[in-house]
């Protein structure tokens, strides 16, 4: 870590921690180099404007090592060379996803579950995002219009009990629009729960304040956060770890998701570090998710055998509340938690199931 050197030293604590300040000194494509030291080829991908759009806030940056491009956070929101190989079987929306877009802004997989994508924005642009097709893009994100037409949807579709806010990152909204927006949501009789899907706190901590606190407060219905984290030192700064605690303090279910990356955090210790720094920040472990093949994206995945293997070699050994599910995300067929297979029948009436411990037992099943 190098960030007593970072060039935004002599910020004023009044404008380093003010977010949209943040927002507005992001470091574009453009002017990473003037931060990190880029070889010349990934400057000249930069300069042919070959790269995805990239995007870092000041703060995050100053948590990278400017150097070293093996940098575990560095390595997610800056460009590489290796972007540019496209595998023949990755798509630039590998989910699916706009075929299924059934109003504006509104994707629907699964019958009960609807989600909602309110902005292109983000607080850093992740190289491996699922949504890089459209983050960031040229299309404009959801306006006025299309939000009630997408409120519309959800409102006349009853099977829908839970609502899933995205996008971009929907903690860019205004306080009071975001507000709204949930009060809005949880004004249709149907739902049962509201989610956000952020990576603000991580990016962006200073977004988190008292007043946007209340407007996450449950209505009729609980508003859960479901936070990305990749990687233990994403929580190490002081302030994201006093950010959190005010949502965490303010009665705000925190629930977390992680990409497996390779490089980043694809061994068992990274994954029992990342997943015990999120539990001692209340921020409970929901999916370990295999990094979806997107476009110029193989650089970041391990085989999905390693994935399962890293499961297995967590499962018994961390707290069961340290564990999310792994997961791939199939086109169509949506989240498969993958797990490695300990069960056996025997005969009728006994199974052989293997323990923690690596010892397959016989189990009665009468
Ligand atoms: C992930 C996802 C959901 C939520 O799935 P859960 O397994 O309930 O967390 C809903 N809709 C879409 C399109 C998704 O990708
Ligand atoms: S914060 Fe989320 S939506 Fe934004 S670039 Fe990263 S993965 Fe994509």
């Amino acid at each position: 870590m190098v960030a007593e050197q970072h060039p935004w030293r002599h910020v004023p604590a009044a404008q380093w921690l003010d977010w949209r300040w943040q927002l507005g000194h992001a470091l574009r494509a453009q002017s990473l180099a003037e931060h990190f030291d880029l070889d010349a080829d990934t400057r000249q991908m930069i300069d042919d404007g070959a790269a995805f759009e990239a995007g870092v806030s000041p703060f995050f940056a100053s948590l990278c090592d400017r150097h070293d491009p093996a940098c575990p956070l560095r390595l997610q929101v800056v460009p590489q060379v290796a972007e540019q190989r496209r595998a023949s079987f990755e798509l630039a929306d590998p989910l699916g996803e706009e075929p299924h877009r059934v109003a504006p802004g509104v994707v629907r997989k699964y019958p009960d579950r609807a989600l909602l994508l309110v902005t292109d924005t983000c607080a850093a642009y992740c190289r491996f995002c699922t949504r890089s097709r459209w983050v960031a893009g040229d299309a404009p994100g959801l306006d006025a219009a299309g939000l009630d037409a997408a409120i519309a949807w959800i409102a006349a579709e009853p099977q829908i009990v839970d609502v899933l806010i995205s996008g971009g990152d929907p903690l860019l909204l205004s306080n009071r629009r975001l507000d709204d927006l949930l009060d809005r949501l949880a004004a249709i009789e149907h739902l049962r729960l509201i989610r956000i899907g952020s990576r603000v706190p991580i990016f962006l901590p200073m977004r988190i304040d008292e007043e946007l606190v209340h407007a996450l407060r449950p209505r009729r219905v609980p508003v859960w956060l479901n936070l990305h984290v990749n990687h233990h030192l994403e929580l190490a700064p002081e302030l994201t770890r006093a950010r959190l605690a005010l949502l965490a303090d303010g009665g705000i279910p925190l629930g977390g998701q992680t990409v497996l990356l390779r490089d980043v955090n694809d061994s068992v210790e990274a994954l029992r570090e990342t997943f015990y720094s999120m539990v001692s920040n209340r921020i409970r472990p929901y999916y370990l998710l295999h990094c979806d093949p997107v476009l110029g994206t193989a650089h970041m995945r391990v085989p999905v055998r390693r994935g399962v293997e890293f499961m297995g070699a967590l499962f018994g050994h961390v707290s069961g509340m340290a564990m999310p599910k792994y997961c791939v995300d199939l086109e169509g067929g949506g989240k498969v938690p993958l797990w490695p297979n300990a069960v056996e029948r025997i005969d009728e009436d006994t199974l052989r199931i293997t323990g923690f411990d690596g010892v397959p037992r016989s189990y009665p099943d009468r």
